[in-house]
């Protein structure tokens, strides 16, 4: 009310010591690490924005919640709490803990996928898509055409593709055993979809006798976003929004690593009761018993506290503001991002940040040693490193369509302050773009080599 910066709704109670090294020291680290910011120890990183997946602060009542968590093998009063809470907020009867929300996908994609099935998604995250097509199937996105324009401004860029999605569901009749769609749409920027969407898709599943299922790692954010952006939301409670949002559904999958603010953990919940008898026999065999599936009782009373934190109005507020008012002091400073700012992050456009780098030469990973380097802080390349994808034929290399940044803010980690610090660090790199030099690799692994490759300067 009195201020334009996002205040925070929680006094710190403990604190972690982090330290800044000297440009001297990040030289040396840089050099070790072959130029790979995944290789540089987190100890000698001052502000780490490489994700918000798992690097939550935990509250005074999840932190007690570890101590008065119930260790039994099976029938925890933990599991109950963590039972009793997901229910409450989905409705669904069935619910299923796993480690983290990638076993919740493998359960759940290796029971319904094999060769000639299709599971079409707003966007699929990478470890979705990579379920998917482990099990033979196509991993399809279906965005809205705004997505893929970093410039265009909507409320709802994570939107599903409302016509593509009735389409396929016609051309490929009884080869889809399940619609997913991502909230907030993690891959397209953590860019919210709109309940009109949300209930838009689930008529059309509903028509074509198909399953609804969301892919939840970032629902309470998304919700927060209804509230804010769709008419007829400013007076619902969010937990209510996130209520109606998951009555359009049959099920879902939740990684508790983000909104749930918890270190680990996971979960898988349903309508369908003989589905979920499948998914815990397969439990049983790679995770653990039914009541603890991979997870301590401990773990288990943290989620379900985390969930109703992580719903919370001031959290919120103050969560979504923050990630915005780093992207504005950004902006001001003429750096060049996504729009709007998403949710958890903000994407930095490397191609526009640094035109004179082909992408040939990781305009973008160019960006990340500039930004440790210059200030001691860790983002990731989303882009042509990651992405790039060799032809096996004609050895031609196909570039993806953007090359970006993430600045992924963990939750109740940093104060604005830092915030700040990271914009203007990223503004005085702006300013000096024209130093910023093209990469060549000089090691790459055989898949996913962004997190092992090494690289030197052009
Ligand atoms: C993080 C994430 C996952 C995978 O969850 P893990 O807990 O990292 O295994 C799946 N989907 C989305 C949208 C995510 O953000």
């Amino acid at each position: 009310m009195f201020m334009n910066i996002p205040v925070e709704p929680f006094r710190i109670k403990t604190v972690e010591r982090i330290r800044q090294t000297t440009r001297e020291e990040r030289e040396a680290y840089l050099k070790e690490a072959g130029l790979n910011v995944f290789a540089v120890p987190s100890e000698s990183i001052f502000v780490d924005l490489l994700t918000d997946s798992g690097t939550s602060a935990m509250s005074d009542q999840q932190w007690g919640g570890l101590l008065t968590g119930d260790e039994a093998y099976a029938g925890s009063r933990s599991f109950y709490r963590f039972e009793a809470a997901i229910r409450d907020i989905t409705g669904f009867p069935q619910v299923i803990p796993t480690h983290q929300g990638r076993v919740a996908e493998n359960l759940l994609f290796s029971t319904i996928c094999r060769p000639g099935i299709t599971i079409p998604n707003n966007t699929h995250f990478d470890t979705t898509h990579a379920n998917v097509a482990a099990n033979g199937a196509d991993a399809l996105n279906l965005p809205v055409p705004e997505a893929l324009h970093p410039e265009t401004e909507h409320p709802f860029k994570g939107n599903m593709n409302l016509e593509a999605l009735e389409k396929v569901l016609t051309e490929r009749k009884g080869s889809i055993p399940l619609v997913a769609m991502t909230v907030t749409n993690n891959s397209a920027g953590g860019q919210p979809v709109s309940m009109e969407n949300i209930k838009a898709t689930s008529q059309i599943c509903r028509k074509h006798g198909v399953p609804f299922f969301f892919d939840c790692a970032r629902y309470a954010e998304n919700c927060w976003f209804i509230h804010e952006r769709e008419a007829g939301y400013k007076n619902k409670k969010v937990i209510d929004i996130a209520r109606e949002m998951f009555s359009y559904a049959d099920g879902c999958w939740m990684s508790a690593k983000k909104d749930a603010l918890v270190n680990i953990g996971g979960f898988l919940a349903m309508k369908d009761e003989k589905l979920a008898q499948t998914l815990r026999n397969k439990l049983i065999l790679i995770e653990g018993f039914p009541t603890y599936g991979g997870l301590a009782g401990r773990d288990l009373e943290a989620i379900a506290i985390g969930l109703y934190e992580g719903l919370d109005e001031d959290y919120l507020k103050y969560r979504t503001e923050q990630v915005r008012y780093l992207g504005e002091m950004l902006m001001a400073g003429g750096v060049p991002l996504v729009k709007p700012i998403g949710g958890h992050a903000v994407f930095i456009d490397a191609l526009a940040f640094c035109p004179h780098i082909p992408q040939s030469e990781f305009p973008g990973v160019a960006l990340t040693v500039a930004l440790y380097r210059e200030a001691g802080i860790r983002a990731v390349e989303i882009g042509s490193m990651m992405f790039a994808e060799k032809d096996p034929k004609t050895g031609k290399v196909e570039y993806p369509p953007l090359d970006l940044v993430r600045l992924a803010i963990p939750r109740r980690v940093y104060t604005n302050t830092h915030m700040a610090y990271v914009a203007d660090a990223i503004v005085a790199v702006y300013k000096n773009r024209d130093k910023l030099r093209g990469l060549r690799l000089t090691y790459e692994a055989p898949m996913l080599r962004h997190f092992t490759a090494r690289l030197e300067e052009v």
